[in-house]
């Protein structure tokens, strides 16, 4: 008997969804936005009532709630540990704004880091125009990495002066005498920070961010020459941040650790030549379980965000006693973790497919034999043999295949070859299941027989990181979880691109190349992509011209109501077109007068003419997905 539990453990949810996800009795996908059984959202009720409204799929839905968990989730961690270790400082952190700029995302991160002296990192010249709009805690940071031009250097600049705390960060080292020239021209004193280059890599996808080779940082020859030129500028007191950062979602505690150690390291040389670093930036990457497996493998991490603060902490204090430096406020730029569960992505199921298997074959006696063969084996397959049978079968159809190839079998009789081979698989496949027989050979024949399911979303847009470095996102139905899915499926999505197809998916022990789903009835089919905060909503395109999804941002209250806080449109037709610069209006009369045309033609009536404008007009206005 098929269990919700069986279905919770089947998708893994509990293992990667770190509280925030699971299944009800019911069988619907469930979202406990601050960890509380007392607030929880039944996200097919949500579903329902948003139809009401009218709003189409695919829908972005995000949970404000689950940042601000996060944020406390990351402080207390370091509180933990300070207190543990008898660290004698404080941690804060700064969120960096290239992981998610979007400012309903910011706003709330904002809100809810107040209290926590939580600040914002940039890269750029736009992230800081926005960053510069928010009111941080009073001692909070304002943190400016990246490329920096005069432009840039000049707006830090203002910034300093309106803010409590800006730092302006010298990632490279030709930034220094610009940065130093600029605000001595100003009369602007900035805190400066220095980011250094370490031996110490990351591990997982974003390793080479680190390392001797890396984009940013100084070398240990060019930071004492900074140090040099700061000092000879007589700003040395506004030297106060040390900063490193060597990749995201790194996926082994031991890097961080190394990592920290070197920094560590440096810090208490630069301190004890009496420059004042107040701050031990450690950057972004730690990492999150993606696929649940509490492993160092790429879509994971083998720490927990407490064994990362703990390591951090008691790494620091340790080089810091022995060179008899004081400990310095610990920062962290941790983006991923704060972001990466407050989003989620519901899309529809158009239908689904593998070709048309399913009708009875008969022979009329002179088929080539090959197609007798097939046939018998077809009739004969039963729980015994049916592993000999399957073997059999492949080894037919490949002998189908090549004597198609030298003209000795017609088009019907191939066709009724390889539908017989496909009943033979299915046959094979129940047998399989039946007597739980998992090995290698059934894994391809599952695969084989799996269907196509069609996503009403496109990848290049919602979950770019999965095209373009073979991220891992957890995928489960939204409801069904109390029947058991008796189908496999990989998701195409709606772009005219063969790349747009979700074929991985996360397991525990291995990557998923299928995934187990229900058949379709007649109802609606949903699915959920979780865990996209981090990094997808702006890393998306619009290939095919397929636009934003719709929002919707859900809130529970104190009684465990939910409601929905904010809708955002997706973009239209038109918004997209603007995007590659056709201008609607534009389009439009260029149709008009091309429809003008046709009437004075009489190649179309007045009315028919009306009607196809009506309908361009319309179309224009619509979401850029199917409405199914
Ligand atoms: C990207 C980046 C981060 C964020 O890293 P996460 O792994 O998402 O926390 C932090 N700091 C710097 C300098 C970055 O470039």
């Amino acid at each position: 008997m098929w269990k919700i539990e069986d279905a919770i453990d089947l998708y893994g949810i509990e293992r990667w969804g770190s509280g925030y996800f699971s299944y009800n009795k019911n069988g619907n996908l469930i979202i406990r936005p601050t960890k509380k059984d007392a607030q929880t959202i039944d996200l097919k009720n949500v579903i329902e009532q948003l139809s009401t409204k009218k709003i189409k799929y695919p829908i972005l839905f995000r949970f404000p709630q689950i940042l601000e968990g996060q944020i406390k989730e990351l402080n207390g961690a370091f509180s933990n540990s300070i207190s543990e270790y008898k660290y004698n400082n404080t941690y804060q952190g700064a969120f960096p704004m290239k992981v998610n700029q979007r400012r309903e995302v910011i706003e709330e991160i904002v809100k809810a880091g107040k209290k926590f002296n939580l600040g914002l990192e940039v890269g750029t010249k736009a992230e800081l125009l926005a960053a510069m709009s928010f009111e941080l805690g009073s001692e909070a940071l304002l943190i400016c990495n990246g490329f920096k031009d005069d432009e840039y250097l000049r707006l830090a600049l203002n910034a300093v002066k309106l803010k409590n705390k800006v730092i302006i960060v010298i990632d490279e080292y030709s930034e220094t005498t610009r940065l130093l020239e600029l605000s001595r021209k100003l009369g602007v004193k900035p805190l400066i920070g220095i980011r250094v280059k370490l031996y110490s890599k990351g591990s997982g996808k974003w390793a080479e961010s680190g390392g001797e080779s890396s984009k940013f940082g100084l070398t240990t020859t060019e930071m004492l020459d900074c140090i040099r030129t700061v000092s000879e500028y007589e700003m040395l007191d506004q030297l106060q941040m040390l900063h490193f950062h060597i990749g995201s979602q790194i996926t082994e505690i031991r890097r961080i650790q190394k990592a920290v150690k070197e920094a560590a390291r440096v810090y208490a040389k630069i301190k004890n030549m009496h420059v004042n670093i107040k701050y031990f930036n450690i950057g972004g990457g730690l990492g999150i379980d993606y696929d649940g497996s509490k492993t160092s493998s790429d879509a994971s991490a083998n720490y927990t965000m407490q064994e990362y603060a703990n390591n951090v902490v008691y790494s620091l204090k340790d080089v810091c006693d022995e060179e008899g430096a004081p400990h310095p406020i610990i920062l962290s730029e941790s983006g991923r973790a704060i972001s990466a569960y407050h989003s989620l992505l519901v899309i529809n199921i158009k239908g689904n497919k593998n070709g048309n298997h399913k009708k009875p074959i008969e022979l009329r006696g002179d088929e080539p034999h090959i197609i007798k063969e097939l046939y018998d084996g077809l009739q004969e397959i039963n729980i015994k043999n049916y592993i000999e049978y399957y073997h059999d079968a492949l080894q037919h159809r490949e002998e189908l295949l090549s004597l198609f190839n030298l003209g000795e079998v017609e088009l019907e009789d191939k066709s009724k070859g390889e539908v017989l081979f496909m009943q033979i698989c299915e046959k094979a496949a129940g047998f399989a299941r039946e007597t739980e027989n998992k090995s290698d050979d059934f894994d391809d024949l599952n695969k084989l027989l799996s269907k196509k399911y069609i996503g009403n979303f496109s990848t290049f847009q919602s979950i770019p990181d999965f095209w373009a470095i073979k991220q891992l996102f957890p995928v489960v139905p939204v409801s069904r979880a109390t029947e058991k899915p008796n189908e496999y499926g990989t998701i195409v999505d709606i772009t005219c691109d063969s790349d747009g197809e979700i074929d991985k998916f996360v397991d525990l022990k291995d990557v998923k190349e299928i995934l187990e789903l229900h058949e379709l009835n007649n109802g609606s089919y949903y699915l959920a992509i979780l865990l996209l905060g981090a990094y997808q909503d702006t890393i998306g395109d619009y290939h095919n011209l397929f636009g934003a999804a719709n929002e919707a941002h859900i809130i529970v209250d104190d009684s465990g109501e939910w409601h929905i806080k904010q809708l955002v449109k997706g973009d239209r037709n038109c918004d997209v077109l603007a995007y590659v610069k056709y201008n609607s209006a534009g389009l439009f009369s260029m149709f008009e007068s091309e429809i003008a045309q046709a009437v004075r033609d009489n190649k179309l009536s007045k009315t028919d003419a009306e009607e196809i404008l009506n309908n361009y007009k319309d179309a224009m206005n619509q979401y850029t997905y199917l409405d199914l």
